[in-house]
């Protein structure tokens, strides 16, 4: 859906005759407006993380770290007791199903603050930052 910027380069703003722009892919705004004056016509960017309608499963990558520390900061993290994060891990359960994308960077910062990764599924298409 987003409009091919390059293409706008032959067009002029209506209004001063100013050339015309994008915005950023990640900015709230999607749409083109003038590099010279204040015109714009815009819609809001659904192609970000809080539109994506996604279900997205979440793994805590347990990878080398030690594997109490992990229970622990698991624990920590969903407040949940020490025994039901070493069930999950034990499991291989998810630590969050269905979640929403923006649901998930927020625990990808959560444990990565933690020193801890994540798994995604499916495949996440936003930075996980
Ligand atoms: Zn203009």
């Amino acid at each position: 859906m987003a409009a091919d910027i390059n293409a706008l380069a032959d067009l002029r703003c209506p209004k001063c005759g100013g050339q015309l722009g994008g915005f950023p892919q990640d900015d709230a705004c999607a749409g083109i407006r003038c590099l010279s004056c204040d015109y714009a016509v815009v819609t809001t960017n659904h192609n970000r993380p809080s539109f994506d309608p996604t279900p997205y499963d979440v793994w805590v990558d347990v990878g080398a770290t030690d594997r109490l520390s992990v229970i622990a900061a698991v624990a920590n993290a969903l407040c949940i007791g020490v025994v039901a994060a070493r069930q999950m891990l034990d499991a291989g359960s998810p630590v969050a199903r269905g979640v929403n994308a923006s649901e998930v960077q927020r625990l990808a910062r959560l444990f990565r603050g933690l020193g801890l990764g994540v798994r995604v599924s499916p495949p996440f298409r936003w930075p996980l930052e």
